[in-house]
């Protein structure tokens, strides 16, 4: 609690605004800052800080929430895993309610079919182990946070030999999808970098934004203070026109070199390659899928299932929220249709999703 209470010091909290007002007196355009981490997006909205700032400075929510970001391909094809006899889907709670093209996790539970949710992959490849007759298959969703223990958790398969245990790769890289946005249509002078992902890669890969593109990255953790302290760094860059760089705000649980142990675990499991966003299309060199040691454990190479053409929702704006060129606000369907109870698309489902933050928060 004490811990809690210094980061959320109301006088030091004031200090820091009242040093981003004064940075931003003399500077007359609008300061665009994105956030990339779904935490960040709902501790931004739960501190209230959008209302406090100078009326120049603009939050964007991006790509930050593994849910929102999963496309809408993958929860159809994990749909059609769910009709295989046998098949029990393992799946982290806020992917259950997702509306794929034709149905959802929950629909086809409701219907019958397989699917529990479970807190970690440990607790999928046990339930694999406590069901032979059962083939259980994992949706291994999310960013670097969570892929080092996903490939843990495939390295205990393999040495215990279990075979009716399978991930179905859905995780992603959060720097290359920084890089496609800066290529793309939004302007973007300030990045918050997310505090969880760092914590396992460090602040290393980075250092190309500042070095390519002149922005400002400040790598922050979760509470009130280190929110507003990475947004006045920002500021601060930005206003006295200093040498952009990759700023730790977070140093309690981020180094430069990240976490070697989780880095070299992914490595071992995982490579690389060009992988689909919603909203943001293939993404060079963005998504992580199995080496040839662990394909026996690949879903999608072990089960051949047939996925009828994709179909999205034309009115949810998902995709464009997540490139940071709209708001929830934005969307027709924001409130009058879809909010947590029923909700349209993955931005308000996931309890970090952008839709989800503004309708708890930013009214
Ligand atoms: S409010 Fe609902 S329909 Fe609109 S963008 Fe968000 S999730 Fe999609």
């Amino acid at each position: 609690m004490k811990y809690i209470d210094e980061y959320r010091d109301s006088g030091l909290a004031k200090e820091i605004v009242e040093k981003i007002y004064s940075e931003v007196k003399n500077y007359n355009s609008e300061i665009k800052i994105m956030e990339v981490c779904g935490t960040h997006t709902m501790a931004i909205g739960k501190f209230g800080i959008r209302r406090i700032l100078p009326e120049n400075i603009k939050l964007l929510s991006g790509p930050g929430c593994p849910v929102c970001v999963t496309p809408q391909s993958y929860i159809d094809k994990a749909i059609a895993f769910s009709q295989i006899e046998n098949v029990k889907i393992a799946t982290f709670g806020d992917m259950f309610k997702v509306p794929g093209s034709y149905s959802s996790l929950e629909k086809e539970k409701s219907t019958g079919k397989d699917v529990e949710i479970v807190y970690s992959p440990m607790d999928a490849l046990n339930i694999a182990k406590e069901n032979k007759d059962k083939k259980v298959i994992f949706l291994a969703i999310g960013f670097e946070t969570t892929s080092p223990a996903v490939a843990m958790t495939l390295k205990n398969a393999y040495q215990e030999n279990v075979k009716n245990f399978f991930i179905f790769s859905g995780h992603k890289l959060i720097p290359p999808a920084m890089e496609a946005l800066l290529k793309g249509k939004v302007e973007i002078n300030g990045f918050i970098c997310p505090g969880h992902v760092s914590t396992i890669i460090g602040s290393e890969p980075y250092e190309f934004i500042p070095e390519n593109y002149g922005i400002p990255c400040v790598i922050t953790g979760f509470e009130l203070l280190d929110i507003l302290y990475a947004i006045y760094l920002i500021v601060r860059n930005i206003c006295r026109k200093e040498k952009p760089g990759v700023e730790i705000e977070y140093r309690r649980s981020v180094k430069r070199e990240g976490n070697l142990k989780a880095k070299m675990v992914m490595e071992e499991v995982f490579e690389v390659y060009d992988s689909k966003w919603r909203g943001l299309g293939i993404i060079p060199l963005s998504g992580l899928k199995l080496r040839e040691k662990f394909w026996e454990y690949d879903a999608e190479r072990v089960f051949d299932v047939k996925v009828n053409e994709t179909k999205e929702n034309e009115n949810c704006i998902c995709g464009e929220i997540l490139k940071g060129l709209k708001t929830p606000k934005d969307c027709k369907l924001y409130r009058k249709v879809c909010n947590p109870e029923n909700p349209v698309g993955p931005c308000m489902v996931s309890s970090e999703g952008a839709c989800a933050a503004y309708y708890k928060y930013e009214e």
